[in-house]
């Protein structure tokens, strides 16, 4: 359960009051994050917000703490590291990237890394992956040069029709039909710019 929000704390967070900071901390419901009341993010619509006694309330109701705030106070430990993971998998989203080769090139064991990195960036390094190589596919798949099983292979797919699937999953569309709707949407754009 969560706290009543009275008008007092709403006005602490509209101003971003640090004097309430520690009395109490919210969440935004549509987000899953919570905040200190002085966090100098966007002040989210009053309906969406629960307040909580603690830090531990809000982490026990699944909300993650925000990056900017810190409301569970020090930086969190192991951050740095997962950010460089991040950075790695960004660069490398192209091969074959497992939990064990994760975990041998940032010597770690895979479930303590699988577990830090998914309570730092909030989804495990599977699903991080896999949305870097979808957005790339949508980038090649607007820019025309490559076939589909071409863009497949570059982002580190070993057949198209996984890609396939997996992109019809994620978007409700095939690559091809994506391919398309940007190429009309471009024609619609150039019409309404006559
Ligand atoms: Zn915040």
């Amino acid at each position: 359960m969560s706290e009543v929000l009275t008008d007092t704390m709403w006005q602490a967070i509209v101003t971003c009051d640090s004097s309430h900071d520690g009395t109490f901390f919210y969440g935004v419901s549509t987000t899953g994050i919570f905040c200190r009341p002085s966090c100098k993010s966007r002040t989210p619509a009053k309906q969406n917000i629960r307040v909580f006694r603690n830090a531990r309330q809000a982490l026990t109701q699944q909300y993650r703490p925000c990056k900017r705030c810190r409301p569970d106070g020090i930086r969190l430990q192991g951050e740095e590291w997962v950010d460089q993971i991040a950075g790695w998998i960004r660069e490398h989203y192209a091969e074959p990237i497992t939990l064990d080769r994760l975990a041998d090139t940032f010597h770690a064991g895979a479930s303590h890394l699988q577990r830090t990195f998914k309570r730092l960036q909030g989804e495990s390094p599977a699903v991080f992956l896999q949305q870097i190589r979808l957005f790339k596919a949508q980038e090649m798949l607007e820019s025309h040069d490559l076939t589909i099983s071409e863009i497949a292979d570059r982002i580190g797919f070993v057949n198209a029709a996984h890609f396939s699937t997996l992109f019809v999953t994620k978007t409700g569309i095939t690559p091809s039909q994506y391919r398309d709707k940007q190429a009309i949407d471009s024609v619609d754009r150039k019409a309404d710019n006559r």
